[in-house]
């Protein structure tokens, strides 16, 4: 799995830092997404699915390869 985020279209609401903690985390000024690993392990890919289901802007993409 990869994964990738289009930091523009963020809206900070952060639930992806809640869901896949190990995996997103939001800057300290504007909460926007911070992408800490775009190739998590096996263990991640439930959270991340689930944090791509539940981002509220569409940020989070999963990308071949
Ligand atoms: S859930 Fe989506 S909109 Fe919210 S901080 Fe994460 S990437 Fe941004």
């Amino acid at each position: 799995m990869k994964v990738a985020v289009d930091t523009s279209m963020c809206i900070g609401s952060g639930t992806c830092a809640l869901t896949a903690p190990a995996v997103f985390d939001q800057d300290d000024e504007e909460a926007v997404v911070v992408l800490l690993d775009d190739s998590p392990p096996e263990t991640e890919y439930e959270a991340v699915l689930l944090a791509v289901g539940r981002c509220p802007a569409a940020v989070i993409q999963i990308v071949p390869g």
